[in-house]
């Protein structure tokens, strides 16, 4: 992994380490172009690393992961940086020179293992890994199979002198706080924008009380809740107190199919809501959970998924969009909408999942180029384009169909090296 600034020449940019720029920049390598892969985090793995299980086969994330590090170990075409963000891309399809910053580390290449210095360490934020719901220490490990496997310090200690002092107490001098950003410059021909998606921001839905009650969580925080390397070691517990849930309610469509956030169906969130709800009687048998949907969509194999949860006693599906979750004393009350009916129906809740929908990542920062449509994705072209999205970037889309979509774009790759 470089670590002076460089000036490099690939037919292919990829842009975003997530499984589907992984994926993408290994199968165009693998076919014989050079590559340059982008991550703006300290780690590859993107979103699917924080799961607990994904389908299709409802395995570990690690799985997939670890085979894609391992190939990209092995792998002398493809050159990564992490903590890169893009500054500017020049010129056209078939010749693109693109400038990217990649920020310092603050930790040496050859720095030691922190584990038991790091939990000395007494300034923390909040982590991202597991979405808000806890802090993590300012010199941290991303996670355990994290690519690169290498400590970093959080940007925002670096000013901070309670962490400075700490930080002269390093065992080995493995921190280098005074560490620069480096610019860098890579000629390519094509630009393939992986930058993935973010779960919609349940702040704005008023009505859903998310932010008023800490155990009223989103569906990606409750991958985490149910993670072993989660903040709970994989136990299902209410963040408020630590104590069991008996009765959970799972909302769908927070946030999607709806004109005032998501107009679009966000196509995972039912099949994700149905793997939760075994997470918890997994966990809990004695527990009950409660699905509020408009409809289930559970597309193609997801289906046969769907029909064995409909014969599990302990999960109760209602059709019933939910109108308003409340704080109720100790607990949660949900009220939902028939909507077939228009009948209203009321009930207390332990713990309340938002299953929060997909937003493009685009819809927020997108390259001069890369036509996007009115929902922010980005707009397949049949002719390959210099720019073009890959991934959920494109569309709402499960693990599966992202290597699918992966494998396309380093298609689009390879005609575009042939053609320029
Ligand atoms: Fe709603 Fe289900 Fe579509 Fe998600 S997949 S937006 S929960 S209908």
């Amino acid at each position: 992994m470089p670590d002076t600034a460089t000036n490099l020449e690939a037919p292919l940019l990829v842009v975003g380490g997530g499984i589907a720029g992984m994926t993408a920049a290994i199968e165009a390598s693998e076919a014989g172009l050079e590559v340059v892969l982008l991550e703006r985090e300290a780690t590859l793995g993107g979103r699917v690393a924080k799961l607990f299980h994904y389908f299709p086969k409802l395995c570990p994330p690690s799985c997939g992961l670890e085979i894609n590090f391992r190939r990209l170990r092995e792998n002398p075409n493809v050159t990564v940086f992490t903590l890169a963000d893009v500054d500017k891309i020049e010129g056209e399809a078939g010749n693109y020179t693109v400038t990217f910053t990649v920020k310092p580390r603050y930790v040496k290449p050859d720095a030691g293992d922190y584990t038991e210095w790091a939990k000395e360490c007494p300034v923390e934020y909040e982590d991202d890994f597991n979405y808000g719901l806890v802090k993590r220490k300012a010199l941290y490990y991303p996670f355990e199979n994290a690519y690169p496997p290498r400590w970093v310090v959080d940007e925002r200690a670096v000013n901070d002198d309670e962490f400075k002092t700490w930080a002269q107490g390093c065992p080995d001098g493995g921190l280098d706080l005074d560490a620069q950003p480096e610019t860098h410059t890579v000629k390519c021909k094509s630009i393939a924008w992986a930058t993935g998606w973010q779960p919609y921001d349940a702040n704005n839905l008023d009505l859903l009380a998310y932010g008023k009650h800490t155990d009223i969580v989103t569906n990606v925080q409750f991958e985490r809740i149910a993670a072993p390397n989660g903040p709970t070691g994989g136990k299902v517990q209410k963040p408020s107190d630590g104590s069991e849930p008996k009765k959970i309610a799972f909302v769908q469509c927070a946030g999607s199919r709806d004109e005032n956030h998501l107009p679009f169906c966000s196509g995972i969130c039912c099949a994700a809501s149905l793997k939760q709800a075994s997470y918890v009687l997994e966990s809990l048998p004695e527990a009950e959970v409660h699905m509020f949907y408009i409809d289930v969509r559970t597309p193609g194999r997801l289906e046969d998924f769907y029909q064995d949860r409909q014969d599990v006693e302990k999960i109760k599906l209602h059709r019933g969009k939910v109108a308003k979750v409340e704080p109720n004393g100790d607990s949660l009350k949900v009220t939902a909408e028939n909507t077939l009916t228009g009948k209203l129906m009321t009930d207390d809740f332990d713990m309340v999942v938002l299953a929060t929908g997909m937003q493009p990542a685009t819809s927020v920062h997108a390259p001069d180029g890369l036509e996007l449509d009115e929902n922010g994705f980005a707009v397949q072209t049949d002719e390959p384009a210099g720019i073009y999205g890959v991934g959920t970037n494109v569309r709402p889309l499960g693990v599966a169909e992202t290597l699918q979509d992966a494998t396309g774009a380093a298609m689009k790759a390879l005609l575009m090296a042939r053609r320029s």
